[in-house]
C-alpha cells in the first residue's frame, strides 16, 4: 500500500468515497487515523482522540492489541479463508465450542455471519423457518419493541423503531407488533419509579394474549437499548419478557450485539435477569473489535427443527466470508484475554467509577437523567428540566458536541440528545476521570444550538 500525502489522502477521500450517516455538505472532512494503541487513536495530524465510544461499541481490549495481533498474524499464516458450506476448520470450531460454554444455559448451536444486522436478520429468519419446518406456518409475526434499533438491513430495520434511518425505506419493511419498553425517564405509561410495577409490560402481554399464537418470536435488546438512546432497564422487565414469551409458546430473541461480552458488567445482559433467550445474537465485541463478524446461537430444539432429509427444511442462509478463520481466531483470543486480563471485574470497577462521578455530572443544567449500566454512562440532555423538552436524534446538538470534545481530544458520539461515554474496557481510571472531566467542563453553561 503506498503512503499518501495528508493532501492526497483528503482529495481521494472527498472525491471517491461515501461514508456512513455523514453527507451534510458542511459537514466537516473525516478524521484521518494513521494507529492506535489501546484507547487512544493518533491521526496523520497529530492528535492523540481517546476513543470514547469503543469506535462504534466494538473495542473492548484497546486498540492493536498485541496479544490479539499475534493471533491475527498466525492464523493468516495457516488459512486465511475458506468456504463454510461443507468444510469446516479449527478457529470456528474452537470458538463455537468456548461460545457455547458461556452462552445463557441452553444455547448450543453457533451460526456465523458477518455484522450485527445480519445476526439478527439470520435470527429472524430461523424463528420463522423454525415455525414453518415444525408446520406451524401460522406463526409469522415479530413483536418488537419501541426505541429499539436492530440494524441497517432490511430485516433489521423492519424490527426496529421508526426513525430518521428506517424512514426512506418504510415501503420495503414487513409489519411487526410494537411494545412499549421501559423507558423510566419518559414512562410510557406516565407513571415515575415509586408507582412503578413495570406496567409498561402490559402492552407486550395484550399482543401475546390477543395474537400469540401467530407470533413467531419476541425481539429485545437486553438491559441496554443503545441506539434508541442507551435506555437501562429494570432486570424484571427482562425476566418478565421470558415468562410471556413462554406463556404465548412464543421464542425469545435477544439482540445481545452490543450488550455481549461485557459491556453490562455480566458476559451477557440476560444474566442480569438470569433467563436465557432461545435465539441470541452477537458481534461488535465478539472478535474484541478486530474484524466483521457475527454469530447467532439457538437452542437444539431449533436446530433439530431443520434437520431432515428433506431439504426444503434447509436453512438456505449463507455469506462468502461465513465463520473467516481470521475472525474466528482474534475471537478466541479476545475471549482468551478475558481471563487473562480480568475484563469482566474491569468493567464493574468502570461502573462504580461511573457510580462515584453520578451526582455532579446530575447537577449541570442542562442533564435530565444520568443512566449507568457496565462500562456505559449516558446522560441525558435536555433543554428545559421541567419540560424534559429535548431534540431528537436530527438535532444540531450531537453534531456541536462531537466537535467540542474532538478539539479537546475525546471522541463522542451523540445519539440526538444522548451523550454517552463507552470506553474500552482497558481504560484506566485517570484515563476515565479525564474524559468526564471533560464532559462537565463542556457540559457546565453549555447552550444548545439555535434550531
Ligand atoms: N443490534 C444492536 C443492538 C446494535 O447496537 C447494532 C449496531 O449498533 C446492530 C444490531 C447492528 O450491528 P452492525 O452495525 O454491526 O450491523
Amino acid at each position: 500500500m503506498r503512503e499518501l500525502a495528508l493532501d492526497e489522502w483528503r482529495r481521494l477521500d472527498r472525491d471517491h468515497l461515501w461514508h456512513p450517516y455523514t453527507q451534510m455538505k458542511t459537514a466537516p472532512p473525516p478524521v484521518p487515523v494513521v494507529r492506535g494503541e489501546g484507547v487512544y487513536l493518533y491521526t496523520a495530524e497529530g492528535q492523540r482522540i481517546l476513543d470514547g465510544i469503543s469506535s462504534w461499541w466494538v473495542n473492548i481490549h484497546g486498540h492493536s492489541h498485541p496479544y490479539l495481533n499475534e493471533a491475527l498474524a498466525r492464523q493468516a499464516g495457516r488459512l486465511e479463508h475458506v468456504m463454510f458450506a461443507g468444510f469446516t476448520h479449527q478457529p470456528a470450531v474452537d470458538l463455537a465450542e468456548r461460545l457455547v460454554r458461556i452462552l445463557p444455559a441452553g444455547l448450543e448451536r453457533i451460526f456465523y455471519s458477518d455484522n450485527g444486522s445480519t445476526a439478527v436478520e439470520v435470527a429472524l429468519k430461523l424463528a420463522m423457518q423454525f415455525w414453518r419446518n415444525r408446520g406451524d406456518g401460522k406463526r409469522r409475526k415479530f413483536v418488537v419493541l419501541d426505541h429499539a434499533y436492530h440494524g441497517d438491513t432490511v430485516g433489521a430495520m423492519s424490527a426496529s423503531a421508526d426513525s430518521a434511518f428506517t424512514e426512506p425505506f418504510r415501503p420495503m419493511l414487513f409489519p411487526v407488533a410494537r411494545a412499549h419498553a421501559p423507558y423510566c425517564y419518559r414512562c410510557p405509561v406516565g407513571l415515575d419509579p415509586a408507582s412503578c410495577r413495570i406496567d409498561c409490560l402490559d402492552s407486550l402481554r395484550r399482543i401475546l394474549s390477543v395474537e400469540g399464537d401467530s407470533i413467531a418470536g419476541v425481539l429485545v435488546e437486553p438491559m441496554l437499548q443503545a441506539a434508541g438512546g442507551m435506555i437501562v432497564w429494570p432486570a424484571e422487565f427482562l425476566r418478565q419478557v421470558r415468562r410471556l414469551c413462554d406463556q404465548a409458546g412464543a421464542l425469545m430473541i435477544a439482540d445481545e450485539v452490543l450488550t455481549g461480552f461485557g459491556r453490562t458488567g455480566r458476559m451477557f445482559a440476560c444474566e442480569h435477569a438470569g433467563v436465557s433467550p432461545d435465539l441470541i445474537c452477537l458481534s461488535k465485541a465478539l472478535t474484541g473489535g478486530y474484524l466483521p463478524m457475527s454469530a447467532t446461537a439457538a437452542t437444539a430444539e431449533i436446530y433439530e427443527a431443520f434437520l431432515s432429509e428433506d431439504r426444503s427444511k434447509t436453512f438456505f442462509h449463507g455469506h462468502s466470508f461465513t465463520a473467516n478463520p481470521l475472525a474466528c481466531a482474534v475471537s478466541i483470543a479476545s475471549l482468551e484475554l478475558f481471563e487473562r486480563e480480568g475484563s469482566l471485574s474491569r468493567v464493574r470497577t468502570l461502573e462504580s467509577l461511573f457510580q462515584a462521578r453520578a451526582s455532579s455530572l446530575r447537577a449541570l443544567e442542562c442533564v435530565g437523567e444520568v443512566r449507568i449500566l457496565g462500562g456505559m454512562i449516558a446522560l441525558e440532555l435536555v433543554r428545559d428540566r421541567k419540560s424534559r423538552d429535548a431534540g431528537g436524534y436530527l438535532d444540531r446538538a450531537g453534531p456541536a458536541l462531537t466537535r467540542l470534545f474532538l478539539e479537546r481530544g475525546l471522541l463522542l458520539r451523540p445519539l440526538g440528545n444522548i451523550l454517552y461515554f463507552m470506553p474500552p474496557y482497558v481504560i484506566s481510571d485517570a484515563q476515565a476521570h479525564w474524559a468526564l472531566d471533560q464532559i462537565e467542563e463542556v457540559l457546565r453553561g453549555w447552550r444548545w444550538p439555535e434550531p
